[in-house]
Formats: structure tokens, sequence, C-alpha cells
């Protein structure tokens, strides 16, 4: 019986060794250790064997059961360190490796140009005023001079909400805002950037939605020489320091007397070219000394106070700064035109 219970060992022993997954192990534990297994049948004969003989193939009997089951266990753990290891290895990240690069975008021309005259402008003292583009007719129109029956009320035809609510078509109501919350109390000295709106056909050079940056400043002797000296500081700032700059007579409502501000051509250096149509002079905005009314509507004195007021196109500026000969480039998101602005 104890040679029996040796070669049960040995060869139970030995398909531990030969098992090559867990599922072998499992059948060896099951054939060898189980309850219809060939030890347990070796333990029920043991009635049959002498006083003597009895505890000593019981002993063997559990050395033997002892063996397998550690040898088992063993192995068994073994393969799950293994495995473990395996799917750790295939699953692990290898930090070595280059990274995937972000890519890097870049500022809409037009945001760009206008921080490139927000900065121009705060350098000479000016803050920066915002207000909402869904305007009442009040502040974009009649605090403007631009009474309900003003014919130059055409020029500006927009988006109607309700009678009395519409799209702004310019950002000159940001000026009244401001104006009326200074009390009537100069100086006032702001730009205004932002969009506008007008029933405008779409083409080359018009789109319905645009960008103005208009300006205004109001104190006690202000005159049409500050007004020019800003300016022409804006244009070197902005052009270069070549440009200069004239004005021409022209009519605007909320200005009296009003200009358009040409400055020469940055391309043929005032000689004429295709560029300034021959002319050495590009238009680039409209400016004037604020209108007594829009002091007054404004809550300032127009005896005691006076001040300018100009606006720009921001596209414009950024078609003159760029090159650029289609204003729709700016709205239709086309990512070749978009990225060339790094
Ligand atoms: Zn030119």
């Amino acid at each position: 019986m104890l040679d029996r219970l040796e070669e049960l060992q040995r060869e139970a022993l030995q398909k531990v060794e030969q098992a090559s997954e867990l599922n072998d192990l499992k059948d060896v534990r099951v054939a060898y250790l189980g309850k219809k297994g060939p030890i347990t049948e070796v333990l029920k004969g043991m009635g049959k064997l002498s006083a003597e003989e009895r505890p000593k193939v019981g002993q063997k009997a559990n050395e033997v059961r002892d063996e397998i089951k550690t040898a088992i266990e063993e192995k068994e753990s073994r393969m799950e360190k293994e495995a473990l290891d395996k799917k750790l290895k295939e699953e692990s990240i290898d930090v070595t490796l280059p990274g995937r690069p972000v890519r890097r975008g870049n500022r809409h021309p037009l945001t760009a140009v206008v921080e490139t005259v927000e900065d121009v402008f705060i350098g000479m003292g000016f803050s920066v005023a915002e207000g909402p583009e869904v305007e009442t007719d009040y502040y974009n129109f009649e605090s403007l001079n631009l009474p309900k029956d003003h014919p130059a009320r055409d020029m500006q035809d927009t988006f109607f909400i309700t009678s009395d609510l519409l799209l702004r078509t310019q950002t000159s109501p940001v000026q009244t805002r401001t104006m009326e919350k200074h009390e009537g109390q100069g100086p006032v000295k702001i730009i205004c950037p932002g969009k506008v709106y007008r029933r405008d056909e779409d083409d080359a050079t018009h789109s319905h939605q645009f960008m103005q940056i208009e300006g205004l400043m109001v104190d006690k002797n202000i005159r049409m020489s500050d007004l020019k000296g800003v300016l022409e500081t804006f244009a070197k700032n902005y052009f270069g320091e070549d440009r200069k700059i004239r004005l021409r007579p022209s009519f605007f409502p909320f200005t009296e007397p009003s200009a358009e501000v040409d400055i020469s051509c940055a391309i043929c250096d005032g000689e004429g070219c295709r560029t300034c149509k021959q002319t050495g002079w590009i238009e680039v905005l409209g400016a004037g000394m604020v209108h007594p009314n829009v002091l007054k509507m404004g809550g300032f004195d127009p005896e005691v106070y006076s001040g300018f007021a100009f606006g720009m196109g921001v596209e414009r500026l950024a078609m003159l700064r760029y090159g650029i000969d289609d204003i729709r480039h700016f709205y239709t998101n086309d990512m070749r035109f978009l990225s060339q602005f790094k």
C-alpha cells in the first residue's frame, strides 16, 4: 500500500509539472484529491490492515495528499502571476514614445486687428467700452441726432426685432451710453469695438454683419486738431511710421464738422497705384466734432464741453493690413484662410 501511494504521488506530481493551463491543474486536483480519487480508495481499504500498519499508511496518505496539494497550489500561483505579468506587459504604456503634438490655433484676423488697435489707443489713455448688439431705436438712431424721419437712416437699414428693438447698425450707441454714465462730467475717452449689422447685400466689400471700432473723446477745450493728432498717431502705429493722413469734408448726422480720413497709400507711397485707385490715398475712417445735440442727449453741456468721434471698419483695416480682397473670407470659417494668420 505504501508503494501504491508513492506511485500515485509520482504520477500526480508529473501531471502537475506537465500542466500548461489552469484547467489542467483543476483536473489533477479532481482526479487525485477528489472523493472518488485513488487516495481516498487507499484510505477506504485501511480496515484490512493490521493495527501496526494502519497509522503508517494513514500518515503516508496524508503526506502524499499534502504534497500533491502544495504542488498544485504553487504551480497555480506561478501561472496566475505569469498571466498577470503578460497582461501588464501588453497593456503597459511606453512613456518614452514621443508625444503627439497638440496643434496650436491662432487668433482670428479680425480679433488680432481689434487687439492691435486697442493697444494703440490704450497707449494714448483711452479705455475700451462695450454695449449691447440688440439696441433700442433711441440709442442707435435718435440719441445720435437721427430722428425717426431722418433720410440718413436709409443708409443704415437694419434688422428689426420689434418696431423699437433692432440689431445696432453702428457702435455709436455705446457713445451715448458711456456719456450718460459720466453724468455730464468729463473727460470721456473711450474706444468701442464690436459687431454691427445692416441690411446690405453681401458682396466682396459688404456683409450684413461686420465690425466697427469707434472712438469718443469729450472734455473741455477739445478741438479738431486734437482729433487730427490722435488719428495721425493711430495711423503711424497701425500702418507704419511713414504714413500721413488727410481730412476731407464730409457729412455725418452725429458730427459737425465731419470728415473722411484718408491715409497715404503704403504700396505706392502716395505716387498712385491700383490699390489706391491712382489717388495716392486710401479712405479708412469717418470722424468729426461731436454734434451739440449728441452731447446734450448724452447729458453734457455743449457750451462747456466739446469732443470728437471717429469710426472705422475692422474688416477694412484687416483687408488693408493683410492684402485681403474679399470681406466674405472673414466669415466662412475656411481653415485654409484662417490658418495663415499665425
Ligand atoms: Zn497706392
